[in-house]
């Protein structure tokens, strides 16, 4: 049928990408064959891709997607070809004391679709069968592509140790993580969110989102505006969701006494923290949480990957007012490097395409 393999975007060298024909990928034992419908492109893909260059390369990005099974390679069970599903991207050694501890983010050995092997910017993609999260009727496949930013936000306010019923949250940084964060604070019984950003189309989307308390620092200080609002008593948590010296600074100076502050944002640069806010952290005992990816169970046990898709799927949780831009892998390169150029701003985009019923059949992959 002239079938000449598996369209992917691929990193070649650092700045250098290109839609490719592979060789399909072939499912190991336990592992599965994905058709993948949606891939959304994070934050840290964008440096993979144009500045500092992958583990490997030539490498297919992509590591926050969903699609449909397509094949099945030996002993795979727990799912069925034809079964939609999200992709938990770490793939963890299995034999590391942090593995046995669960705590699989934390493997010593771990793999890695999209960073260390190829990932969710092609048609079709293999990952573990225990990787597999099937995907409830109520969330189309573009909202699971959205499953993995989704449970990193949530596990950055569940990590944090700090209640947050009838609390105060700030969330520095209003792209998608920023707004997802937010969303989990509020859901889970936050008493005001207030979102800072300096670009007012983002805030926008807060708004449209249901957040009321925005503020952007290129016309006011947040952290005053905080202090403001709060009667100076700060906020019970600040995330810094951006990475930048100013909104980590910014985020110290809002937290209130015995305040938490969440470094969620990859770190772009090196940041001066000034001696008077250092002491204030200390005075007031203000604690400093890093956050790391999330948690996965393979038994069904409580994670956030699992509580991420109930959010989704009963509409609690809303990730279409995140995502900016769809585009095919064929448009990607040209779409990327808009966003890169920053001729195009973009919050979440996503690579892909709806997939129809009868695709699998058609482009030759046998059930
Ligand atoms: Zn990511
Ligand atoms: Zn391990």
């Amino acid at each position: 049928m002239g079938w000449a393999g598996v369209k992917a975007l691929v990193l070649e060298a650092v700045g250098q990408i290109a839609v490719r024909r592979l060789p399909v990928p072939e499912p190991p034992a336990g592992w599965a064959l994905v058709r993948v419908a949606w891939c959304g492109v994070c934050g840290s893909d964008m440096p993979r891709m144009f500045t500092k260059g992958a583990h490997r390369m030539p490498l297919v990005c992509g590591h926050e997607f969903a699609g449909v099974v397509a094949a099945l390679g030996q002993g795979g069970q727990g799912v069925a070809v034809g079964d939609r599903v999200a992709v938990f991207p770490l793939i963890w050694c299995g034999a590391c004391a942090a593995c046995e501890a669960g705590a699989y983010v934390q493997c010593e050995a771990y793999d890695y679709l999209g960073s260390r092997r190829d990932g969710g910017f092609a048609e079709y993609v293999v990952a573990p069968v225990r990787n597999l999260l099937s995907v409830p009727s109520g969330a189309d496949l573009a909202a699971a592509a959205m499953l993995e930013p989704a449970a990193v936000a949530l596990h950055a306010l569940r990590g944090c140790g700090a209640p947050l019923v009838g609390s105060d949250v700030a969330v520095f940084g209003a792209g998608p993580i920023g707004l997802l964060t937010a969303q989990w604070a509020r859901i889970m019984g936050a008493a005001r969110v207030i979102i800072s950003d300096v670009v007012d189309a983002r805030l926008e989307t807060a708004a449209d989102l249901g957040f009321r308390c925005l503020v952007n620092p290129s016309r006011q200080s947040a952290a005053d505006h905080i202090q403001e609002i709060t009667q100076g008593a700060g906020v019970a948590v600040a995330v810094e969701a951006a990475g930048v010296p100013q909104t980590l600074l910014a985020a110290i100076r809002s937290a209130g006494r015995g305040g938490r502050v969440v470094l969620l944002g990859n770190p772009s640069s090196d940041v001066t923290v000034p001696a008077t806010l250092l002491s204030r952290v200390m005075r007031q005992e203000i604690v400093l949480c890093g956050t790391w990816n999330s948690t996965y169970s393979v038994h069904g046990g409580a994670d956030d990957w699992r509580a991420a898709m109930a959010a989704i799927a009963s509409g609690a949780l809303i990730t279409e007012p995140l995502v900016s831009h769809r585009a095919s892998l064929d448009e990607a390169p040209d779409l990327l490097w808009a966003v890169q150029n920053r001729t195009v701003v973009a919050s979440k985009v996503l690579l892909g395409a709806p997939l129809e019923p009868a695709l699998l059949g058609r482009e030759g992959i046998e059930p």
